[in-house]
């Protein structure tokens, strides 16, 4: 008898283990199309319109002799008569301030249409005059402490429309916003951030995390930051690289991936980022970085290094600029050399990580 209550107790402790890891896994299933499923919401058309209508308006800056003499353009105004004075020694000069208005008007009206309400975070630079990050968030429904900064940066260099740098990076903020607050929306909060000045030296960015550190702001867990994603090529030889070291560092030499960034703070997250890229991308390749980008140079030069330098862990992805694209800082830096379909997928992949983080 004690027998048969024996077997019958190991059976079902058998059936019970087997429910459950039938249960978790499909739980898994469940969770894994559900972000599949967002990642379809991500829109080509979408994309390229974002980056048609940013790059029409171009860059607040234009390169100017140094030696030339100051223009005092008619209405101007005596903020940027100074600013200029400033700039001239860099060879720069404000010569188009409406396009920071127009651009920042088109995200408002973007992420408005969204359903996520904009809101401008004005700061002063002292030499050159204000600039204006602009923030929207979605609160999480469970953990809205926890907060993740999905970001890019909407100025553009001097003279160059910006299409790649950084409209790219920019439309693909929008469309994670919206594949994010679709559906159920998420369980911690996303905040989607728009730098300005990173051309500048990050000016945008460090003001932002100046913010954050007097406590005017709550800190984030993390940041995405999405720096010019919209170049691709499958000639030989295409991807130049900062370093190469046989063995140890050997980036690919085909410009047809998209790299991640990261340092040993944000490895953790890194990680996640790379495996969610092999898991729902499988037609883009990553080259990752996402452990040893704080050891070069070159991988820090975007906002997610003023995140670094706060000890936010900050991962970046990138199609790695001047290593790859050849109109980086040009006037043919233009909506006709992005490859949106790739765009899209790094988008998707993207949007994913930030599905996963935030569910
Ligand atoms: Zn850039």
């Amino acid at each position: 008898m004690m027998r048969i209550v024996g077997k019958a107790l190991i059976g079902l402790l058998i059936t019970g283990v087997i429910v459950f890891l039938f249960d978790s896994w499909c739980g898994y299933c469940r969770k894994k199309s559900d972000v599949a499923t967002g990642t379809e919401g991500v829109s080509q058309s979408l994309l390229e319109q974002h980056v048609r209508e940013l790059s029409s308006i171009g860059s607040v800056f234009s390169k100017v002799p140094r030696s030339s003499g100051i223009r005092d353009s008619p209405g101007e105004t005596n903020e940027i008569s100074k600013a200029n004075q400033n700039l001239k020694p860099h060879g720069l000069a404000i010569t188009n301030p409406q396009a920071r208005e127009r651009k920042l008007l088109y995200l408002e009206r973007t992420l408005r249409d969204i359903g996520i309400q904009p809101n401008r975070l004005t700061f002063h630079t002292g030499k050159i005059g204000s600039g204006i990050n602009l923030y929207g968030e979605i609160k999480g429904k469970k953990f809205p402490d926890k907060i993740i900064d999905v970001t890019a940066h909407y100025d553009t260099f001097a003279d160059s429309p910006g299409a790649d740098d950084n409209s790219s990076g920019v439309a693909g903020v929008l469309e994670i916003a919206k594949v994010l607050n679709s559906g159920s929306g998420p369980s911690k909060t996303v905040r989607f951030v728009f730098f300005d000045l990173e051309e500048l030296g990050l000016i945008g960015s460090r003001a932002y995390i100046k913010t954050i550190q007097e406590g005017k702001m709550a800190p984030p867990e993390l940041c995405l930051n999405l720096e010019m994603i919209g170049y691709f090529t499958d000639a030989p030889n295409s991807q130049k690289s900062p370093a190469r070291i046989p063995v140890l560092f050997e980036p690919p030499t085909v410009g047809n991936t998209i790299v991640t960034v990261g340092n040993f703070d944000s490895y953790r997250y890194g990680r996640k980022l790379d495996g969610v890229f092999t898991t729902y991308v499988q037609d883009l390749p990553i080259f990752s970085v996402s452990r040893w980008g704080g050891l070069i140079g070159n991988a820090s030069r975007s906002d997610h290094y003023s995140y670094w330098e706060a000890d936010i862990p900050a991962l970046m992805l990138t199609d790695s600029a001047n290593f790859r694209n050849p109109n980086y800082h040009k006037k043919s830096d233009i909506l006709e050399t992005i490859d949106f379909r790739r765009m899209r997928l790094v988008v998707q992949g993207a949007a994913a990580f930030v599905l996963e983080w935030a569910r």
